[in-house]
């Protein structure tokens, strides 16, 4: 969280800049040629990972203005001349060395903390005749790095990831990297949610200041403990992230599931990076969009409750005391510690008929799209991804649901190997509303009902 290196003692930085070659401590350019320059950018670059010789050579000159022969013995002057200047200027941060590795950048405290030490200098600093910088307007996300740009196209920064990110995730989720401005000053940080494809590190939130240095990170992690007092597995994960207002300024909402077992949350994290868990659900909470109930902003979250064993949708202001998915079921999924509130409203859907006839515990409540005056929840109802859509406005009242496009086609193999023994024109499930179980503070549990959009067998008086 603190920039300033606090614990180590420090307060200068280096600061590398691509653009004009040069590197920089405590705003001081520190006297170096073009080949120290350069080993030391791909070490930097590479950084926390050996490089060999023949890497550094390779990569050194492989971008470099025109490929040449350079001697290997040219990069260990370098490195000794590089050693030498570190050493003068700071105690945490050096060039290792190892046997049949190489070299690499090392520095004190874990691999994410580079940017404590050292960091790539923005373009808006360097004195040429092109216009400044405006701020951070437009994210691009590689599996190594996320880079900045302006509105114009200028690229600001680059922040290269402690590990690469799990390949597949980046165009599916785009939720993933995000713009934003916890302060209204119109200079947005960035706000990315990495997974990362060494499965053995958890999914972490890393929010970058305008200047695209670390402002801080956050491990996928909560607070939860099972009702029988035991620690949860360390396996939690993001399943959506988003930047939403509270009374008491911007707050990152992230849903998690914890991937080892059952259990789920929503995390409020401020400004600074501080996670409080602020909604605990017996079950994965999948996504999160606004809401809003009369006038009070609110959060609509959807997922899946184990106690029952069915998907559900949940809305809670923001600025509601801590809550959890509310009593009943099989009390097994409940936890030690869950806060005491209870949401504005809890609704659990029905186990529906394909998901019946294929033995499935449930379908999953894994995604909701929102429009002016629409919230729809998305619940599987069969497989190859045919799923309901139930439509509420925006303070979770049910207004009616459809089938997506290849409901049909799923009803229909069932029906040809004979595990149906109907027509989708004569299906029972479409012949009346289908069931809804409401939980509210004041009425507890209480059934309720959704009808059918466009459904010509619909109750009269519809
Ligand atoms: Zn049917």
């Amino acid at each position: 969280m603190d920039e300033s290196g606090g614990g180590f003692g420090e307060q200068g930085k280096f600061e590398i800049d691509f653009d004009l070659q040069c590197l920089y401590y405590d705003g001081t350019l520190i006297d170096l040629d073009a080949t120290e320059f350069r080993v030391f950018r791909v070490l930097y670059e590479a950084s926390p990972a050996y490089l060999s010789i023949t890497k550094i050579l390779e990569r050194a000159w492989e971008a470099g203005d025109s490929p040449r022969f350079v001697e290997p013995s040219s990069v260990h002057q370098s490195i000794a001349k590089l050693r030498r200047i570190l050493a003068a200027h700071s105690r945490s941060i050096s060039i290792a060395s190892k046997r049949h590795r190489g070299y690499r950048l090392a520095w004190s405290g874990k691999d994410s903390d580079r940017d404590r030490f050292i960091v790539q200098k923005s373009l808006r600093e360097s004195s040429r005749g092109t216009p400044p910088p405006g701020p951070l307007a437009h994210l691009e996300l590689s599996e190594t790095h996320v880079v900045g740009f302006d509105l114009s196209g200028a690229r600001l920064w680059s922040y290269r990831f402690p590990s690469p990110l799990r390949r597949g995730i980046l165009d599916r989720d785009e939720w993933r990297v995000q713009l934003v401005d916890f302060h209204d000053s119109g200079n947005p940080g960035a706000l990315v949610t990495a997974k990362f494809s060494d499965a053995r590190k958890p999914d972490s939130i890393i929010f970058l200041k305008p200047t695209g240095e670390v402002a801080w990170m956050l491990d996928a992690s909560s607070d939860l403990i099972d009702r029988d007092g035991g620690a949860f597995p360390r396996a939690w994960a993001f399943r959506h992230v988003i930047p939403y207002r509270t009374s008491q300024g911007m707050m990152v909402w992230a849903a998690l599931a914890n991937d080892a077992g059952w259990s789920g949350c929503v995390l409020r994290i401020d400004s600074l990076g501080n996670a409080m868990t602020h909604f605990a659900n017996g079950g994965f909470v999948e996504w999160l969009c606004p809401g809003t109930i009369n006038t009070t902003e609110c959060l609509v979250i959807c997922g899946e409750n184990n106690a029952f064993d069915l998907p559900f949708a949940a809305i809670f202001g923001v600025d509601d005391a801590p809550c959890s998915s509310p009593p009943g079921g099989r009390p097994r999924y409940r936890y030690r510690n869950g806060p005491a509130g209870f949401p504005r409203k809890y609704i659990l859907f029905p186990k529906t008929e394909i998901i019946d006839v294929l033995a499935r515990p449930y379908g999953h409540a894994n995604r909701m799209d929102q429009s002016e005056d629409n919230l729809i929840v998305q619940v599987e109802s069969a497989d190859l991804g045919a799923h309901f859509r139930y439509h509420f406005t925006p303070s979770l009242e049910p207004k009616y649901v459809f089938p997506s496009g290849n409901y049909e086609f799923a009803h229909r193999e069932l029906e040809q190997t004979h595990r149906l023994d109907h027509c989708l024109a004569d299906c029972p499930e479409l012949a009346r509303p289908l069931p809804l179980r409401i939980w509210t503070p004041h009425e507890g549990w209480h059934d309720g009902a959704i009808r059918w959009r466009d459904n010509p067998w619909r109750e009269a008086g519809e």
